[in-house]
C-alpha cells in the first residue's frame, strides 16, 4: 500500500500495464495450443475471413488472444491486407463512404485502433516500425508527397491514425513519436530550409510545413496539455525569433487560393479577426498552465518578435491580437510597458485598444478596467498622471494623423481612413464616459 503511495502516476501506470501484459502472456500459456476452430484451419482460409470483417471487429479480433493478434499483425503486413486496409483514395473520396461503408477519416482511425491493439505487446520503437511502412508507402501521407494537398485528405488521415494509436502513451513514448515523424519527413532540416531564408521566398515548402504541422500533429488533439506537447516539440529546438516565424507559418494568415502564407498582409492594412485567431489560440495555448515549458516572459517575447514578423505589423493588428490573446496575456503584456518606461509606446497602444474595443464590440469598461490595472503598475502618482497626459497627446495625434489621410488620401483611401476616424471619434467618447462613469461611481442605465 505503502509502495503504491509512493509510486507517481507513471510508474503506477507503467507497472499496471506491466502486469496486464504478464497476464495476458500467462493465460496466453495455457491458450497456445487452444486456437479453437481457428487451429484447424489453413492460414490462407483465416485471411480469407479476415477479408470479410471490418476493420473495427478485426481489432476486437486481435484482442482475443496472443497467436490470434500474431495473425491478425500478419494479414496487416501482407499484400492483401496492405491493399485493403491502407486506402489512398483521399483525393476522390471526400468525406464520402468508400467501399467498406466508413469514411476515409473513419476508416483511418479505425486502423489506428486496430494497430494500437496489434501491437500493445511491443515495445515503442517496434511499434513504429510497424507504421513505417504504411508512412513509408503512402504518398499522400509524405510531407512533399501529394500533388494537390489542398484537395487531399492524406494527412488528415494520417494525423487521425496516429492520434488514436498514441492516445495515452506517456511523454516519452510520444518524445520518440516526435523524433519518428521528423526522421522520415526531414521535418527539421525542411524547417531550416525555411527559415533560412527570406520569408516567402520558399513559399511552397513554407506551406507544406503548415499543412504537415497541423493536420498530422495538432490539429487533432482535444486535451490541451497534448497539444501543447507538440506544439512545444516544434518550437523549443528553435530561437525565439524562428519560434516566432514558424508559428506565424503554422497559424497566421493565409491565402484562400492558394494556402500560401501572407507575409505582409499585417504590415499593409488592416485585418479581421478570423486572420489572427490561429495565432492567439496558439499563444493562449502556450501561456496557458498545460504548457509547462513556457514562461509569461516568453508568450511576451514572441508577441515582441511576431509583431515586427516579417515587418512591423499596423498597430490596430497587433492590438486586435492581443485582445484575442485574452485579458492575462492583454494585461502582462501592456504591464511590460508600463514597467519598462516605454510610455509612448503604452499610450498609442492604449488609443489602438479603444479602437478595436469599438470596432469589434468589445466592452469598453473592459478597457478602462485594464487601463486602471496597467496604471497600478506605475511607482508613484506622478508616474501615472505623467502617462494619462502621454495617453490623451497619443488620442490627438492619433486624430490628427487620421485626419491629414483622409484630407490627403486617394478616393478608395479615404473610405477606410474615414470609417476609422469615425470610429475613434465614437471609441474616445465612449472611453471616457466609461471614465465617469467609474470615477463618479454611478452605473450606466
Ligand atoms: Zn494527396
Amino acid at each position: 500500500m505503502l509502495q503504491q503511495i509512493c509510486m507517481s502516476p507513471k510508474l503506477i501506470l507503467r507497472s499496471s500495464t506491466w502486469r496486464f501484459r504478464m497476464a495476458y502472456e500467462r493465460h496466453e500459456c495455457l491458450d497456445m495450443c487452444v486456437l479453437g476452430h481457428f487451429q484447424a484451419m489453413p492460414m490462407e482460409i483465416c485471411d480469407f475471413i479476415l477479408e470479410y470483417l471490418s476493420v473495427s471487429d478485426i481489432s476486437t479480433l486481435s484482442l482475443v488472444s496472443k497467436s490470434i493478434n500474431k495473425h491478425v499483425l500478419n494479414y496487416i503486413s501482407s499484400t492483401n491486407g496492405g491493399r485493403r486496409l491502407f486506402r489512398q483514395d483521399f483525393h476522390t473520396s471526400g468525406l464520402a463512404e468508400g467501399k467498406s461503408g466508413t469514411s476515409i477519416l473513419e476508416h483511418y482511425r479505425s486502423l489506428g485502433l486496430l494497430f494500437k491493439r496489434c501491437t500493445f505487446l511491443m515495445a515503442t520503437r517496434q511499434r513504429l516500425k510497424y507504421v513505417r511502412r504504411m508512412l513509408c508507402d503512402i504518398p499522400c501521407f509524405k510531407l512533399c508527397g501529394c500533388r494537390a494537398p489542398l484537395q487531399c485528405l492524406g494527412l488528415q488521415c494520417c494525423g487521425s491514425f496516429l492520434k488514436i494509436l498514441t492516445a495515452g502513451w506517456d511523454e516519452y513514448e510520444c518524445h520518440k513519436v516526435y523524433n519518428f515523424l521528423c526522421d522520415l519527413t526531414n521535418l527539421t532540416v525542411k524547417m531550416q530550409n525555411v527559415l533560412n531564408r527570406k520569408p516567402g521566398s520558399a513559399e511552397e515548402l513554407e506551406w507544406r510545413v503548415r499543412l504537415y504541422c497541423r493536420n498530422v500533429m495538432l490539429d487533432h488533439w482535444t486535451v490541451r496539455s497534448v497539444s501543447a506537447f507538440w506544439l512545444s516539440r516544434l518550437l523549443k529546438p528553435w530561437p525565439a525569433v524562428h519560434q516566432a516565424r514558424l508559428l506565424y507559418i503554422i497559424f497566421g494568415p493565409v491565402s484562400a487560393t492558394d494556402g500560401h502564407v501572407l507575409w505582409t498582409s499585417l504590415s499593409e492594412g488592416v485585418v479581421d479577426m478570423s486572420s489572427l485567431e490561429g495565432l492567439a489560440d496558439a499563444l493562449r495555448l502556450l501561456y496557458s498552465s498545460e504548457a509547462r515549458e513556457w514562461t509569461a516572459q516568453d508568450v511576451t517575447g514572441l508577441l515582441d518578435e511576431l509583431s515586427v514578423m516579417p515587418q512591423a505589423w499596423l498597430l490596430e493588428n497587433n492590438v486586435r491580437l492581443l485582445i484575442l490573446c485574452g485579458n492575462e496575456i492583454c494585461f502582462m503584456f501592456l504591464a511590460g510597458r508600463a514597467v519598462t518606461g516605454h510610455t509612448a509606446d503604452l499610450a498609442r497602444t492604449v488609443v489602438f485598444l479603444v479602437l478595436v474595443c469599438e470596432k469589434d464590440f468589445y466592452s469598453m469598461k473592459w478597457a478602462v478596467k485594464t487601463v486602471q490595472r496597467v496604471c497600478k503598475m506605475f511607482r508613484s502618482n506622478a508616474e501615472r498622471r505623467n502617462f494619462l497626459k502621454i495617453m490623451e497627446n497619443a488620442f490627438a495625434q492619433v486624430f490628427m494623423d487620421l485626419l491629414g489621410s483622409v484630407i490627403s488620401g486617394g478616393r478608395g483611401e479615404d473610405d477606410s481612413n474615414f470609417q476609422t476616424l469615425f470610429c475613434l471619434v465614437k471609441a474616445q467618447a465612449n472611453f471616457h464616459k466609461e471614465i465617469l462613469y467609474l470615477t463618479l461611481n454611478c452605473l450606466p442605465v
